[in-house]
């Protein structure tokens, strides 16, 4: 029989990797709720026809990059490729607009789209996404792109830069929309298929076609900055105010777009230059027209989606492999300590201590080695003779200094031994890449 493998597009991470995915997912979680973002978690899959009215059927993602199926029951549904689209569900099937105010939602977790896998590209990815509901203020696009570039910042990562744009509301796109397929039209031949697909579905798209000939006709095409009304331009102008404000760098980027009609106003992409082919870490915008598209009250919003898959891979080149935190490596021997030595694990680990306790019965010799490679900060050490006395050995890794105490010493004085751990931890650390 063929041996079993992850299917084409799909990832085991392992322990090595998942270290990198808790820092994460902790730096993230921790900027959040600082700034009063709270989580939601909605389902894997969903109707199709969510994410067809959610996200659009003239997409890429819909039109080619769906995971849909029959169930049992003859229903179609899909493996959500995004997480806005179940998250305005969401809001919209409890009344979390009834709320009143901004709700100020997170998610992360996996996604499905049926792309070539490459790196940075995969079939299954996880994403980390941000969604403010029910504020047209163009403060809240800013602080949703300054969360973004701090959980960004906090990771030490560098060499990033803002693209910004604004794609304008419905009516200024359809003006621009007449505009640029009349300049297309006569250069129809030269496109590229999709473009020239899209040419009639999804025109302002082919803005971000990464053809080499459809850029250049593209280059000389009108602008949609000229089809701004004066309120667009204005709400432009603020939120460019107020990521000077704070101190964020961009860079206007007026062929950016986010080619939905319910896509409106602000349109930002974070990229890395470290990163080859698939460089963009985060994209998001406003979307005034989402939560009435899926039949909920007229509801103006703002967020984004990071690629973690994207982010690991940075994080990566920077070895930036957090420390151990293993506080004690317990060995013991002997039928007496081996049993003792189960229950000393368990209590040292309701007084907070982080323990590995070494289940092989090896030769102390095996197990020391062990310790050694645990990344622990001290090993303990119970033979059945200090078991029989209530005692234990503890060895200081990186000194070497041993110790022989009760092992009541060490539950009942739990902060003393914290901070010696934490002293040891600060010295051995000096090694690891600072974040
Ligand atoms: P791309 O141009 O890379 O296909 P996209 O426009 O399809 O991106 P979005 O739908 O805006 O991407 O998703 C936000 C982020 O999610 C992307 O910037 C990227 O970091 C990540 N992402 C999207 N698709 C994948 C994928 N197949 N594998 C890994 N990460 C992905
Ligand atoms: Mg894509």
């Amino acid at each position: 029989m063929a041996s079993l493998q992850a299917l084409r597009g799909t990832r085991d991470i392992l322990p090595s990797e998942s270290q990198i995915w808790q820092l994460l997912e902790q730096t993230a979680r921790q900027i959040l709720s600082q700034a009063a973002v709270q989580e939601i978690r909605t389902p894997i899959f969903e109707q199709t026809s969510l994410f067809e009215r959610g996200i659009g059927e003239a997409t890429d993602v819909v039109g080619k990059e769906m995971y849909s199926f029959r169930d049992r029951g003859d229903r179609s549904l899909t493996l959500r490729p995004e997480g806005t689209a179940g998250t305005v569900r969401a809001y919209i099937e409890h009344g979390l607009a009834s709320q009143g105010g901004v709700q100020r939602l997170w998610y992360c977790g996996p996604m499905f789209r049926y792309e070539r896998p490459q790196a940075g590209r995969q079939r299954q990815f996880h994403q980390l996404g941000l969604e403010l509901l029910g504020t047209a203020d163009a403060r809240a696009d800013a602080e949703a792109i300054a969360l973004a570039t701090q959980i960004l910042q906090a990771l030490g990562l560098k060499n990033l830069r803002l693209d910004l744009n604004s794609v304008g509301d419905a009516s200024d796109r359809a003006a621009y929309r007449q505009a640029l397929v009349d300049y297309l039209t006569p250069y129809a031949a030269d496109l590229d298929p999709d473009s020239r697909d899209r040419l009639e579905r999804n025109p302002l798209r082919i803005l971000d076609s990464k053809d080499e000939r459809t850029q250049a006709i593209v280059a000389e095409a009108p602008s949609l900055h000229d089809y701004l009304s004066e309120r667009s331009r204005q709400l432009f102008e603020q939120v460019q105010q107020l990521l000077t404000n704070l101190g964020i760098d961009y860079r206007l980027e007026p062929k950016l777009v986010r080619g939905l009609d319910y896509y409106t106003h602000t349109a930002f992409e974070i990229i890395s230059s470290d990163l080859g082919a698939q460089a963009t870490v985060c994209g998001g915008g406003r979307y005034d027209g989402l939560v009435s598209q899926l039949g909920g009250p007229e509801t103006p919003a703002v967020g984004w989606a990071m690629g973690l898959e994207r982010l690991v891979l940075l994080l990566q080149q920077r070895q930036a492999v957090p420390a151990a935190t293993l506080d004690f490596y317990l060995v013991s021997r002997g039928a007496i300590a081996e049993a003792q030595a189960l229950v000393l694990a368990q209590k040292l680990r309701l007084s907070g201590f982080a323990v590995e306790l070494d289940l092989s019965s090896s030769a102390f010799g095996k197990q020391f080695k062990r310790a050694d490679r645990s990344g622990a900060i001290a090993c303990l050490v119970l033979g059945d003779a200090e078991a029989e006395q209530g005692q234990v050995n503890l060895k200081w890794l990186q000194t070497g200094e041993q110790q022989t105490l009760d092992q009541n010493e060490l539950l009942h004085n739990p902060d003393r031994w914290r901070s010696q751990l934490q002293a040891a931890r600060a010295v051995s650390s000096v090694e690891v890449a600072p974040l």
